[in-house]
């Protein structure tokens, strides 16, 4: 049998990175349970997808093509760019490290709203980066005004997520670009947009109006999300060349599989994206009624932009994230702030609110606290 696994070692180690927090994956749903951890989409691949992803299959004796030329073609089509303007990477969590990587090195800094994606810290410490989270404003979404105070003379790179996982709120189009006017021209600032196709506030910001307008803005998307294919690792990222061409020399080469390219052209072709961008609309509208059922049940839910929810739990976090557990609802906790909830099946939002509904009884202290 395996040896149990050492927690030390003697091997000299970069400190910072030794110091990271391992990875260990949310808990599997229980049987007859619903994972609602991870912001995945609930349901499987359309039949053309599947197909082509079989198909592509068939061939993995071959090395993929290392531009995936096929799909920046087609995005750069639909967001009227060269394909030059297109990088795609081993989804977006890969370009966020490339792109960090391409512009950050030990000393410099990165500033990003904080709560918001977890993987973030990690990224910017691998890079031998500082950094610098500005705290949410009261309702939960990025406070664009601290944030443009926060870029000091060592800033190099600023991350605004939009909508914000995990707590859901979008920026809006007129912050947005009172931002930008306020970031220095010579400053990265991606726009991380995982969740755009969920978005239904007219007011939010969309990087697919931004194409060419800065020098400085790259926009990122995934095709994990809305079109169903996280299992698969492909995102993308529109931007001007000279700064795609420096993220694209800090990648490890043939990142992007054929598989996975074949599975997002696919996707975007127009029957299977009519029906992928249909199961979006299902699940924005089951988000819109499963937060306004939250919140007159008194739970102080947050405008939800994304797939998912966030409930301010704050000291009963660790509590109610593990009624929702015992109830077959796996979501992902923070402790002493709150929980995300994806999402997910339609039998799992009745069961969802059943259980959190138990949990703001008059006897208890408030969800609020
Ligand atoms: C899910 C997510 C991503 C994308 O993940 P990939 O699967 O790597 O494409 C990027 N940013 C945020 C904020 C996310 O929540």
């Amino acid at each position: 049998m395996t040896a149990p696994e050492p927690t030390t070692t003697h091997v000299r180690l970069r400190p910072e990175i030794a110091a990271l927090p391992p990875y260990r994956q949310g808990r599997p749903a229980p049987e007859n349970g619903f994972k609602l951890s991870s912001n995945e989409n609930p349901w499987g691949p359309v039949p053309e997808v599947e197909r082509a992803i079989a198909a592509a299959a068939a061939e993995v004796n071959r090395y993929p093509d290392a531009t995936a030329l096929s799909l920046r073609e087609r995005l750069a089509e639909r967001w009227a760019v060269s394909p030059d303007e297109v990088l795609v990477g081993a989804g977006s969590v890969s370009l966020l490290a490339q792109f960090v990587l391409a512009a950050a090195q030990p000393g410099d800094e990165v500033v990003y709203s904080w709560r918001s994606f977890e993987a973030y810290p990690g990224l910017v410490t691998v890079a031998g980066a500082t950094s610098v989270q500005v705290p949410n404003r009261p309702d939960h979404g990025h406070d664009l005004d601290a944030m443009a105070d926060a870029v000091t003379e060592r800033t190099r790179v600023v991350i605004v997520c939009s909508p914000n996982n995990p707590t859901g709120v979008a920026v809006t189009r007129e912050e947005f670009a009172r931002f930008m006017e306020r970031v220095p021209a010579d400053r990265l600032v991606i726009l991380d947009e995982a969740y755009a196709e969920f978005v239904r506030d007219d007011a939010a910001v969309d990087g697919s109006e931004l194409t060419g307008r800065y020098p400085n803005l790259v926009v990122l998307r995934t095709f994990s999300k809305a079109y169903g294919l996280a299992g698969v690792r492909v995102g993308y990222a529109i931007g001007p060349v000279p700064i795609l061409d420096a993220a694209r020399a800090t990648a490890i080469p043939l990142g992007v599989t054929a598989v996975a390219t074949a599975g997002a052209v696919a996707a975007i072709q127009p029957e299977a994206e009519a029906e992928l961008l249909r199961r979006v609309d299902v699940l924005a509208r089951r988000r819109d009624a499963l937060r306004a059922d939250l919140i007159a049940q008194g739970w102080p839910i947050p405008e939800a932009q994304g797939n998912f929810v966030w409930l301010p739990t704050g000291d009963r976090t660790a509590e109610v994230a593990e009624r929702l557990f015992e109830s077959g609802i796996v979501a992902r906790a923070f402790p002493g702030d709150g929980i995300r909830v994806s999402v997910g099946e339609e039998e799992s939002v009745d069961l969802l609110l059943r259980v959190l509904g138990e949990l703001v009884g008059p006897s208890q202290e408030g969800p609020s606290t």
